[in-house]
């Protein structure tokens, strides 16, 4: 079936049915080939991996790399889905994903990567396993991930924290993690 276009210009499936249980927020970043592809790829293949729906999708945001610095600036953007996966199925899907794009073992942590896919967000559930913490541990901390997801919705409330995108937002110091909206044309 053909796909169409969300206001900021992404693949979504057709029709807005409501297929699942669980509304995600899911982060797509790369930095490695032609990254804003391996981005779209990474999201499209989740929505063609079944029972999952894409209800929205974030701005793409050219950002500067944290943590190691020495590598290139990656494109992120964040989609927020349905699914009728649970948040374990859906980290096996994720980790399929970006084996099946190339991503081997990361030599450096948080090193370059042709594709990384995290859950951020489950509604508004708390896991933490050793394999899964959601919501995503980092992701209060990061700006590559806040802005886009206020792009969504600013309002979301993080279950843990208790406080809102936009203000996790605002607490980041203004001088670190540099980010610029990155225009395509689609
Ligand atoms: P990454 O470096 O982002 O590919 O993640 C490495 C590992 O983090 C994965 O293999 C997961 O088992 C684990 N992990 C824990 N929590 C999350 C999460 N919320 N989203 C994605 N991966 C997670």
């Amino acid at each position: 079936m053909p796909a169409s276009y969300t206001r900021h210009g992404f693949v979504k499936m057709p029709g807005n049915r409501s297929v699942g249980n669980y509304t995600v927020y899911i982060g797509a970043g790369s930095n490695i080939g032609n990254k804003l592809a391996n981005c779209q790829n990474g999201i499209e293949s989740l929505i063609k991996s079944g029972g999952t729906v894409l209800k929205d999708q974030s701005r793409f945001y050219k950002t500067e790399p944290v943590d190691y610095q020495a590598q290139d600036w990656f494109i992120n953007c964040v989609a927020k889905i349905e699914t009728a996966k649970n948040p374990f199925e859906l980290l096996h899907t994720l980790k399929s994903i970006e084996r099946d794009v190339g991503r081997v073992a990361d030599p450096v942590k948080f090193g370059p990567r042709i594709l990384d896919l995290d859950i951020l967000l489950v509604d508004n559930l708390v896991v933490t396993s050793s394999k899964l913490v959601v919501p995503h541990p980092r992701m209060h901390k990061r700006r590559f991930v806040l802005q886009p997801i206020c792009d969504i919705d600013a309002k979301i409330i993080h279950p843990v924290l208790m406080k809102n995108m936009q203000s996790l937002l605002e607490m980041l110091d203004e001088d670190e993690q540099r980010i610029e909206e990155y225009r395509c044309a689609y």
